[in-house]
């Protein structure tokens, strides 16, 4: 029996998932029962917020043993993380605590792993190759959002390949989380809308990502597709960011914005940590290391480009037509497309890949070096090849989607 049919679901979750303004405030009470000796792992500048060194305070003030580590290096490079999971295996942590945005929260997934099962890192890669169970980790994100508190992945840069990989397993998927829209409310302007346009990615390419066939008596991949149980948390998600996403851009101090952003993506990580994502990702990875921009740039730039080049599809479609409708738009899938792009444009991304460095003589590299991500090619709502990636990044290069689309 398929584990993929159209009423089946599957969603790996944290133990305990905690929402709201103020939610930082359960951390003493869910931490204890792992133990007393917590290994913190924090982006460099939230060490420095008052919200963030009183919840670490009130940790010591607990009797809590606590060990920092704010050295999280941008991107990630694997011989960093391997040192810092070293240190992290003497002190031998009971869990491994996240503060961050998704840089800091994947180093802790990562330390959490080498704590747990030794190194190197590279042992890891790919799909379903961690052993068993990892320290568990507690996750606080302070951006909205890569989702990775709820997520099944840790994604790092390794110098001796050309693309940042993945490590991908259920045992990365924190114990707790703990979203507090507060947190995120120092976020600038660029990182409130890059971040936040990955999460509507998450939620788009998670609700149209092609189910793949796999059998309840195995062992599920990591990734099947959309499912039944992700796609409302995924339209959920997309109606929250349609409409708040850009006033958290314009208005970072907007407390209802910030709330419905953050909520919108932890509803996207609970969404793509079991279907995955699929080619904006694919192709992102070839542009973000090509251009060094952030990772939500890149996905939002791409996501247009990408739906129009796999719309042909009837069901297909039919999904872009409830997007549509979720963004508060005429129900098709030209307009879920035509909706996207307003949204970009309201919160400030680039409409090309020219207006972000990329050459035209570039493209047919970076679609390459796309499908051999062949988990997220092969998860496309329909059969994708170099010439359909290279398709889409000659239209994403100029900036220009079909005329069919509404002006
Ligand atoms: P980030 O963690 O790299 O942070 C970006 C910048 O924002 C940093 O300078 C950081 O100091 C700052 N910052 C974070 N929170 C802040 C706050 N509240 N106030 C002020 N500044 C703040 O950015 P991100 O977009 O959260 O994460 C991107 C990373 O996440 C990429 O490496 C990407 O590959 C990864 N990612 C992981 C998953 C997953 O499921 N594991 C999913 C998507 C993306």
């Amino acid at each position: 029996m398929s584990a993929t049919a159209a009423l089946s679901g599957t969603l790996r979750l944290p133990g305990r998932i905690h929402f709201g303004f103020g939610a930082r405030h359960q951390l003493g009470e869910l931490i204890a029962p792992f133990g007393s000796r917590v290994l913190a792992v924090v982006d460099p500048f939230l060490l420095t917020t008052p919200a963030v060194r009183e919840t670490l305070d009130a940790l010591r003030d607990s009797g809590v043993v606590l060990q920092v580590v704010s050295d999280v290096q941008p991107e990630l490079p694997v011989d960093t993380l391997d040192a810092a999971g070293q240190a992290a295996g003497r002190f031998a942590p009971d869990a491994v605590l996240a503060i961050g945005g998704g840089s800091a929260l994947d180093a802790a997934k990562a330390i959490a792993l080498l704590a747990a099962h030794g190194g190197p890192l590279d042992r890891y890669y790919g799909e379903n190759a961690v052993p068993g169970p990892v320290v568990p980790i507690i996750a606080l994100p302070t951006t909205a959002g890569t989702g990775s508190e709820a997520t099944p992945v840790a994604v790092v840069s390794d110098p001796e390949r050309e693309l940042k990989v993945g490590i991908s397993s259920p045992y990365l998927i924190p114990a707790a989380a703990l979203v507090d829209p507060e947190l995120t409310i120092g976020a600038p302007p660029s990182v409130t809308a890059h971040s936040g346009i990955d999460a509507l990615v998450h939620a788009v390419e998670s609700y149209t990502a092609r189910p793949i066939e796999a059998e309840w008596s195995g062992m599920l991949p990591v990734f099947t597709g959309r499912n039944a149980l992700a796609s409302p948390l995924a339209l959920d998600a997309v109606e929250r960011l349609g409409r708040w996403l850009p006033v958290a851009v314009a208005d970072g101090a907007d407390r209802e914005a910030r709330e419905q952003v953050a909520l919108a993506s932890l509803l996207a990580g609970m969404a793509f940590g079991p279907t995955g994502t699929h080619l904006s990702h694919a192709l992102q990875y070839p542009v973000g290391a090509l251009t060094k921009t952030p990772h939500g740039l890149g996905t939002g730039l791409l996501l247009p480009y990408v739906l129009e080049a796999v719309s042909g599809d009837a069901g297909t479609r039919e999904r872009l037509a409830r997007v549509a409708g979720a963004l508060g738009a005429e129900p098709s899938a030209e307009a879920a497309i035509h909706a996207l792009v307003a949204l970009n444009r309201r919160i400030g991304l680039p409409a090309s890949l020219a207006e972000i460095g990329v050459e035209p003589e570039q493209l047919p590299r970076i679609a390459e070096l796309g499908m051999r991500s062949t988990r997220l090619v092969g998860i496309a709502p329909v059969a994708a090849d170099s010439g359909l990636l290279l398709e889409i990044l000659r239209r994403a290069h100029a900036g220009s989607l079909s005329d069919a689309l509404p002006a």
